[in-house]
């Protein structure tokens, strides 16, 4: 009986948390440190298997290497504790929430991400899909998107000075678009709280730690 409330109380911790998956060696050692504050028991499968599959245009050889090293990052951080943590634990204005977050919560933002299932094929595969095309453009633009493409496209005059955690926030922003997430078109404090801005820069700073 108390084995069974036990196992109950370790398993109801988050309503997707998968219990008994374990990370392999690697993963674990470089996830499991800041572990303090949450009181989920692990990452769910889906964190664990998260995958990217993204077919390039206008790119070079070298180009492309740039980026799967940015997408490996990408696949790493949301693989990892601290990810899930930071997304359920963000706050604005000191609530846990996200600006422009359509109404969901950040436990529900967390499942999306890693469900991805793009607005425009709503496949929940798991995996982050996307076109991605570099091209050249003298403009303080990053890089952007179209709601009714798959495609992102990602100005080179960034891409060529950017370190791999710089790439990887903001092919994980424009991604995060591609989700359905939003944010104003114009600057303003509150919009780096939103969902492609702060999780962006999430991905950005723990790629850089793990
Ligand atoms: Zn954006």
């Amino acid at each position: 009986m108390f084995k069974k409330i036990l196992l109950l109380i370790l398993c109801s911790g988050f309503f997707f948390t998968s219990c008994g998956i374990q990370k392999d060696q690697d993963k674990g050692e470089d996830s499991l440190e800041v572990g303090e504050t949450f009181h989920g028991t692990d990452v769910p499968a889906s964190a664990y298997y998260f995958d990217a599959n993204i077919d390039f245009f206008k790119t070079t050889p070298q180009d492309e290497e740039k980026f799967e090293e940015a997408i490996k990052m990408i696949k790493r951080v949301v693989s990892s504790l601290e990810f899930k943590e930071r997304v359920l634990n963000h706050t604005y204005n000191g609530v846990k929430t996200f600006v422009d977050n359509g109404g969901l919560s950040n436990a529900q933002i967390y499942k999306i991400i890693l469900e991805g299932a793009e607005t425009l094929n709503k496949i929940k595969n798991n995996t982050m899909d996307m076109e991605v095309e570099l091209y050249y453009a003298d403009t303080s633009t990053v890089g952007y998107t179209r709601s009714n493409s798959p495609r992102v496209w990602v100005n080179s005059k960034y891409f060529y000075t950017f370190s791999t955690s710089g790439v990887a926030t903001n092919l994980m922003h424009e991604w995060l678009h591609k989700l359905g997430f939003r944010h104003g078109s114009f600057y303003t404090p509150s919009r780096d709280y939103s969902v492609p801005y702060a999780i962006g820069r999430i991905v950005g700073s723990l790629g850089r730690g793990l």
